[in-house]
C-alpha cells in the first residue's frame, strides 16, 4: 500500500465514453499525449495498491499518442479509437515487452511479435497502457494464482477482482484504462467484470483472433473486450473481430456495426430464465439483483419466459476434464528450452526440464497439468476425456434448442458477489464449483455479456450474464444495453 492510500471509494471511478474521449482528442481539445500522461499517473498513484498492471510500456505508449496527436493536428482522418488508452491482459503477446500470462517461467520472456487483438487495437488508434495481471496462464477465479500478486477489487481492497482477467477488469473499475483485452476459457471476462461492476464480452468461439494468446484450452480460448459501458464493449468487438490469416479457428463470417447494433431497441425481444441457473448455492442478494434486471427487460418491451438446460449441473466436471486435458498439452512447450525461465542447476537435459517446470510453474497450473495428463492417459481417456467430450455436445444441443425458442438467456454471472482474498484459495474445489454459470456457454461456443446490474447492501457489485446464440452478439448487446439503462 502507498503510504498515503487513497479511501476505499476513490479506488473506483467511472472514465468519460469512449466517444466523448475520442471527440476531444480528434477535434484538439485533449492531446493524447496529455490524456496518456494522465492516465500514467492515475496508475502511479493506485496500482501499488491494487496490483492491476504488471509492467508498464510507456515508450511504445507516447509513439503512439504523438502519431495521433500529429494526425489530429493535420485534419488527417482518425481511427476509431483515437488515442483512447487501453490496457492487455498478460496472456496475450506485445513484441519486445514482457508478456509473462502471470507465470515465473515466463519472467523475462519478450516476444517477437504482437497478438492480433492488440495490433487491430493499435491500427484503430489505440495507446497501450501497459500489461495486466491475471492467474497464472489464466488459470483461476479469483487472481490470486498469478506469481506476482493478486490484484485487489477496487469496490473492496480486501476482496478478490475475480479472475482470470481480474487485472483487466480491476483497471476499468478504477480507470486505469479505458477499456481493457480480457481472455475466457470458463468465465475469465464475465466473472471479473461481474465482481467489479464492469461490462465483458465473451465474443463466439471463432470471432476474435487468437493469434498471439498463450494458449491454454484451445477448444475454449477465447478474446474479448472489458468497458465501463455497454457500447464501449461493443465499439472494441467490431474493431477486433473478423477473419485473421494467421488464425486457421478464426471465423470468416462478415463482422455487423455491433456499437451502431447495441443502439436498437430490446423491444419485442424474447428472454429465456433457465431454472437451472436459481437453485441452491444462488447468493439470495445476487438473485434479488438478477430479478431486478429481468423486470427491468420486461419494463422495456421484452418477453420472459422459462427455458431448460437440464444438462447444466455437469458442466463443471466436463469443463475441468476438457480444460485440463488441453492444458497439459499446451503448456508442454515450456521446458527451459524455448521460452523463459530455465533452471540453473542441472546436470542432464532431463534434470534442466524438470527443474525449469518445478521452479517456473505455481502450484495450480501443476495441479491442472496433473489432472490434464491423468484425463488423457491410456485406460482411463474412454472414462473421462471422451466421455466430457460426450456431454460437452449435449450441453451445447441444450442450447440450441433453447434458441430456438428465446433470441437471449440470462442467468446470474457468479453466485456470489467478490469474495475475500484468501478466503477459497485452500479449496480448489469450491474454487471450480464457482464457475459453474460461465462454463456452459463456454463448452458451446455461444457467445455472452456480463452487465452489472445493482449492488449488495455492502456494496458490492452484481452482474447479468447475457447469452445469445452463435454469432448473434447483437442481441446481447441490445439486451444488456436495456439492463444498462435501467440503473440498477
Ligand atoms: N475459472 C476458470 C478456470 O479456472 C476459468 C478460467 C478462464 O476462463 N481462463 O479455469
Amino acid at each position: 500500500m502507498p503510504s498515503q492510500a487513497p479511501s476505499a471509494a476513490s479506488y473506483v471511478q467511472k472514465p468519460a465514453t469512449l466517444a466523448e474521449l475520442r471527440e476531444a482528442v480528434v477535434c484538439g481539445r485533449t492531446r493524447a499525449a496529455d490524456l496518456a500522461a494522465r492516465y500514467y499517473g492515475r496508475i502511479e498513484q493506485l496500482n501499488p495498491a491494487l496490483n492491476v498492471y504488471l509492467s508498464l510500456t510507456r515508450e511504445r505508449a507516447m509513439e503512439q499518442a504523438d502519431r495521433v496527436d500529429r494526425a489530429a493536428a493535420k485534419g488527417d482522418p482518425l481511427g476509431p479509437l483515437a488515442g483512447i488508452p487501453v490496457g492487455v491482459k498478460d496472456v496475450l503477446v506485445t513484441k519486445a515487452s514482457a508478456s509473462t500470462a502471470g507465470s515465473r517461467i515466463l519472467a523475462g520472456y519478450e516476444p517477437p511479435y504482437d497478438a492480433t487483438a492488440v495490433t487491430r487495437l493499435e491500427a484503430a488508434g489505440a495507446v497501450l497502457l501497459g500489461k495486466l495481471n491475471c492467474d497464472e496462464f489464466a488459470m483461476g477465479g479469483s487472481n490470486e494464482n498469478s506469481a506476482y500478486g493478486p490484484v485487489h477489487n477496487p469496490h473492496d481492497l480486501d476482496r478478490v477482482p475475480g479472475g482470470s482477467s481480474g487485472g483487466s477488469a480491476a483497471a476499468v473499475a478504477a480507470d486505469l484504462a479505458v477499456a481493457t483485452l480480457g481472455t475466457d476459457t470458463g468465465g475469465s471476462i464475465r466473472q471479473p467484470a461481474s465482481f467489479c461492476g464492469v461490462v465483458g464480452v465473451l465474443p463466439t468461439y471463432g470471432r476474435v483472433s487468437r493469434y498471439g494468446l498463450i494458449a491454454f484450452a484451445s477448444s475454449l480460448d477465447r478474446v474479448g473486450p472489458l468497458a465501463a459501458n455497454v457500447r464501449d464493449a461493443a465499439t472494441l468487438l467490431g474493431i477486433m473481430a473478423g477473419h485473421d490469416p494467421h488464425d486457421a479457428t478464426c471465423s470468416t463470417a462478415p463482422v455487423p456495426d455491433y456499437a451502431a447494433e447495441s443502439d436498437r431497441s430490446a423491444e419485442g425481444l424474447r428472454i429465456g430464465v433457465p431454472a437451472e441457473y436459481f437453485a441452491e448455492g444462488l447468493d439470495s442478494e445476487v438473485r434479488a439483483a438478477v430479478e431486478k434486471g429481468i423486470d427491468a427487460l420486461r419494463g422495456s418491451g421484452c418477453t420472459v419466459q422459462p427455458v431448460s438446460l437440464p444438462s447444466t449441473p455437469h458442466a463443471v466436471p466436463v469443463y475441468y476434464l476438457i480444460a485440463t486435458a488441453e492444458a497439459s498439452a499446451n503448456l508442454a512447450r515450456f521446458d527451459g528450452v524455448r521460452y523463459g525461465h530455465r533452471s540453473a542447476d542441472s546436470a542432464t537435459l532431463a534434470d534442466m526440464y524438470r527443474h525449469s517446470r518445478d521452479e517456473g510453474f505455481g502450484p495450480e497450473v501443476k495441479r491442472r497439468i496433473l489432472l490434464g495428463t491423468y484425463a488423457l492417459s491410456a485406460g482411463y481417456y474412454d472414462a473421462y476425456y471422451r466421455k466430457a467430450q460426450q456431454v460437452r455436445r449435449l450441453l451445447a444441443e441444450e442450447f440450441l434448442r433453447a434458441f430456438a425458442q428465446v433470441d437471449a438467456i440470462v442467468t446470474p454471472t457468479a453466485p456470489t458477489p467478490a469474495f475475500k482474498l484468501g478466503e477459497k484459495v485452500d479449496d480448489p474445489v469450491a474454487m471450480y464449483l464457482a464457475d459453474i454459470y460461465t462454463v456452459t456457454a463456454s463448452l458451446a461456443g455461444i457467445c455472452g455479456v456480463n452487465v452489472p446490474c445493482g449492488k449488495t447492501a455492502a456494496g458490492l457489485p452484481v452482474g447479468m450474464q447475457v447469452l445469445a446464440a452463435h454469432f448473434n452478439e447483437s442481441t446481447a448487446f441490445r439486451i444488456a444495453r436495456a439492463v444498462e439503462a435501467a440503473g440498477l
